[in-house]
């Protein structure tokens, strides 16, 4: 390397450090900026040994830093950064950091090789070192917030039952708590489209409210029914939501179960009749009163038909009670096959059933509950046992007290009983 002596002019105008000094740390320049730096004047230190000043240094790395520079002929890194500064100078300038000692930069060049002087030039890399703590700590956050996420993501995955699917439908992820709801392994569901989980008799209309929601790009909120593996019939609260792109399109719906099967079941019970099945009496109560009360908003109208057993007190005590429940059962049966779906059917009393028929005329109900007592009368309970019923037939009349009905099927009922059973009587 050619070797050129800097005129001191120039190294006293620049901002960094600069001093020259000999294999056995003799000082012969020393810049303004070091002046200022470190308050020792030129005047101080030239012609005196570096370490009168400075003792912390290492001398031994130094020394053979400066041999290396001399010998190759090129600058090298001396490593200023440890816990001691090369030359230790309190930063003036007010920062945000706690950074009170300057950060440096120390290269060693060769400078007249014969005479073994090397010149030392200290850059100032606070600044540096600052934007780098700060993106250490930027990054130790992401880190942290990344942590956080995947404990929040594992105690979902353990404990919530969440789905993720193609836009068309095709199940994309699960949560181990799904598969483990379902008892099904990820490699049974993954890929398959959603319907796998849905029953035959599921209804068609809330499928078609949900896709018409979420098609639209807006959530849905609705109770669900699905199968597991096992065959086990669940009932979910289920929130479905479109995820969009940056284009405003469907790429993805995620979905969030909430097992709500007891309390269905519950639900259910509370307005079932226990031995046949069929709707309780508060049940049937609180829907004829539901009706009326809204009825010409809804445009309904209704048959109410009453059906009693006839002499069944006499099956009892010919057969026992226990064949008596069997008929009650069988005669339920009957009821409900002979009728169409959004018939309301329930049992009233012991032996007594009630039927709302909606939306017919009187005559077609005739029709149709003597197609009821006709097949309860070809039915026969454990082979032998034949039963009758007898029925009382009202229309509601539009505005009237529910219990003016009840009065004239019960009216109606009597009628059928006195004029010999087995028959249909309309009121
Ligand atoms: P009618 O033709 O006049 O209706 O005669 P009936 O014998 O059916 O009339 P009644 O009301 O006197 O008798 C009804 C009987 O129904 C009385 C009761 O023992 C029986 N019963 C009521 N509830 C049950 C039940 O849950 N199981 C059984 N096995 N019998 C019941
Ligand atoms: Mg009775
Ligand atoms: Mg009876």
């Amino acid at each position: 390397m050619m070797e050129i002596k800097y005129p001191d002019v120039l190294l006293d105008s620049l901002e960094n450090g600069h001093m020259i000094i000999d294999d056995t740390f003799k000082v012969s320049y020393w810049n303004r900026w070091l002046c200022i730096n470190t308050q020792i004047q030129k005047e101080q230190i030239v012609g005196k040994s570096l370490a009168e000043f400075f003792p912390q240094i290492n001398y031994t790395v130094l020394q053979r830093k400066i041999k290396t520079a001399l010998s190759i002929g090129t600058p090298t890194f001396y490593d200023a950064n440890s816990s001691t500064k090369f030359i230790p100078i309190e930063r003036n300038k007010v920062t945000t950091s706690s950074l009170k000692l300057m950060q440096q930069q120390v290269t060693i060049s060769p400078y007249i090789s014969h005479e073994n002087k090397v010149m030392i030039s200290i850059y100032d890399i606070s600044e540096l070192f600052e934007a780098k703590m700060v993106i250490k700590k930027e990054v130790q956050m992401v880190h942290k917030l990344n942590d956080k996420l995947e404990a929040d993501r594992e105690i979902i995955d353990k404990n919530i039952i969440v789905m993720k699917t193609s836009a068309n439908g095709t199940i994309k992820d699960v949560s181990t708590f799904f598969c483990d709801f379902f008892e099904m392994s990820k490699k049974e569901i993954l890929g398959k489209n959603i319907s796998m989980f849905k029953l035959k008799e599921s209804s068609d209309a809330i499928y078609k409210d949900m896709w018409e929601s979420i098609r639209n790009k807006k959530s849905w909120s609705g109770e669900l029914r699905f199968q597991t593996s096992k065959g086990a019939e669940k009932w979910f609260q289920t929130r479905v939501m479109p995820i969009l792109n940056a284009h405003d399109e469907i790429v993805e719906f995620s979905a969030v179960f909430h097992d709500i099967t007891n309390e269905k079941l519950l639900a259910e019970l509370y307005i079932t009749d226990p031995l046949t099945k069929l709707y309780n009496r508060a049940h049937f109560d609180e829907s004829i009163n539901f009706i009326a009360k809204h009825q010409r908003r809804a445009d309904v109208d209704f048959v109410l038909a009453l059906a009693d057993i006839d002499y069944f007190k006499s099956i009892n005590d010919t057969y026992g009670h226990q064949i008596g429940d069997e008929a009650l059962i069988g005669v339920a049966k009957t009821i409900k096959n002979s009728l169409r779906e959004n018939d309301l059917i329930a049992r009233w009393g012991g032996e007594e059933f009630v039927i709302m028929l909606k939306n017919v005329t009187i005559e077609q109900a005739k029709t149709i509950i003597e197609k009821v007592r006709v097949n309860i009368e070809k039915q026969t309970i454990r082979n032998d046992i034949k039963v009758t019923a007898s029925f009382g037939l009202t229309k509601y009349q539009e505005a009237e007290e529910t219990k003016e009905t009840f009065k004239r099927v019960d009216d109606a009922l009597y009628e059928a009983k006195r004029a010999g059973r087995n028959r249909v009587v309309v009121k």
